[in-house]
């Protein structure tokens, strides 16, 4: 009796945290690996001089895969000999799913969806960004093949595409894998109140009967918060489109007073609606203009703080004074990254998912309260980027899997397959489909 090449699954991290979910398919002496972040874990106060592999393992920050590092960080060589075709993707740009992506092996290729792929890059110009590479400068991004959406890609006996989804990080994806006899769909970070759900869907419908639905399920995390919306927190925002109307709408209630804002960068698009959307002129930070203009080639109004260097991409006539800003009621609507006991009293600062981001950040409070004792209101305009527990069954319920796997989250045992089995493996576990 022949042995027959069966589908194998490794779930080597990010299970029940909220992030850095890495999982390998493997048929025969095909295996791709998916996705290359690190778990964010700020309370261990680690900076990224103290990130070196072991640290690394040590702290469960990235899962411990053979024969996909690099040797020259692992110390041990890759198994050619097994693997004869090897490539890895990532779903999106968040740190979670792509901080580690320099510590693949370069033998390997690297996919993503085109906007991961060209945004990378400028977001880690600085070193600051990604861990970094063996024997590169600070700075060094491996390459990414921007992949085309939905084309397959050969690996072997494995083919893996790429497919539009919405996040909130610019240019987000899923992944549908196929080997021989399997189908297996992995959604990345995922929701159905964004720019895209059409484009949710549409994944959703390809990936339906999948025999493995690898799903994050970051909204079953806090079933004590269930009650969200009673709770101060909430901003009364639903989804991105109420968002923008309420930057907007705060704009027009406030004709003669000072308004700043802050977003995280890797949300481009929720900016680009707030600049085509706003009354106001929308004037950015310098380096936030550069990387729209490095990464997209797209160009707005934007300012220096005092003694910053100047960046030679970008082109002198939209720059506006730091000063005019500060003294400015009613023309701008600028993004305000340092120096808040500067900002005009009686003002407003709209704080949108930017950073610090949270309370279990240390530096949230102190942020916050900075504000206050400058009489600045501050506002927080939240939208997830993750599916709440209504939208995972919408989504499940689309694909009707054979067996799913939620992953990314502090809570995968409350998440249900009503069309299948639901199996929570252990982390670096392996199934056989
Ligand atoms: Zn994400």
């Amino acid at each position: 009796m022949t042995l027959r090449d069966k589908t194998t699954v490794t779930f080597y991290n990010g299970l029940t945290t909220i992030g850095g979910p890495m999982i390998e398919v493997a048929y025969n002496d095909s295996h791709v690996l998916f996705d290359l972040g690190e778990v964010y874990r700020p309370e261990l106060g680690l900076s990224m001089d103290d990130e070196d592999y072991q640290t690394l393992i040590k702290y469960q920050l990235i899962g411990e895969v053979p024969d996909f590092y690099d040797e020259k960080i692992t110390g041990k060589a890759i198994d050619t000999k097994r693997w004869k075709h090897s490539a890895a993707y990532i779903s999106h740009l968040h740190l979670d799913h792509s901080k580690a992506l320099n510590l693949l092996s370069p033998t390997i290729p690297l996919y993503a969806g085109p906007i991961t792929a060209h945004l990378l890059p400028a977001l880690n110009e600085k070193g600051d960004f990604l861990l970094p590479a063996a024997g590169h400068e600070k700075g060094y991004t491996r390459p990414i093949i921007a992949a085309e959406y939905k084309k397959p890609i050969k690996v072997g006996e494995i083919t893996m595409e790429i497919w539009p989804s919405d996040h909130d990080a610019y240019g987000a994806t899923g992944l549908i894998v196929k080997t021989p006899d399997k189908k297996i769909s992995f959604t990345g970070d995922i929701r159905l109140h964004g720019y895209h759900p059409d484009w949710v869907h549409e994944f959703l419908a390809a990936s339906k009967g999948a025999d493995l639905f690898i799903t994050e399920a970051t909204g079953s995390s806090w079933p004590e918060r269930k009650n969200e919306k009673q709770s101060e927190e909430f901003t009364g925002i639903n989804n991105e489109d109420e968002l923008t109307q309420e930057v907007v709408r705060l704009q027009k209630a406030n004709p003669k007073r000072q308004i700043t804002f802050n977003t995280y960068p890797t949300n481009v698009e929720r900016l680009l609606r707030i600049i085509s959307d706003s009354p106001r002129k929308v004037v950015l930070h310098a380096k936030r203009a550069h990387l729209l203009h490095k990464s997209l080639g797209k160009e707005f109004p934007y300012y220096y703080l005092p003694e910053e260097p100047k960046f030679a991409d970008l082109n002198p006539e939209p720059e506006v004074s730091y000063q005019d800003l500060l003294n400015d009621d009613h023309e701008f609507l600028w993004q305000a990254v340092a120096y808040f006991d500067q900002l005009m009293e009686g003002g407003l600062y709209i704080h949108s998912n930017a950073e610090p981001l949270g309370d279990f950040d240390p530096a949230y409070k102190p942020f916050v309260e900075n504000f206050a004792k400058h009489n600045v209101e501050y506002k927080a305009l939240r939208c997830s980027g993750h599916a709440d527990e209504g939208e995972l069954q919408e989504i499940i319920s689309e694909v009707q899997p054979a067996i799913l796997v939620p992953v990314h989250t502090l809570h995968p045992e409350l998440v249900e397959n009503p069309y299948g089995k639901r199996i929570l493996p252990k982390r670096g576990q392996s199934i056989t489909l």
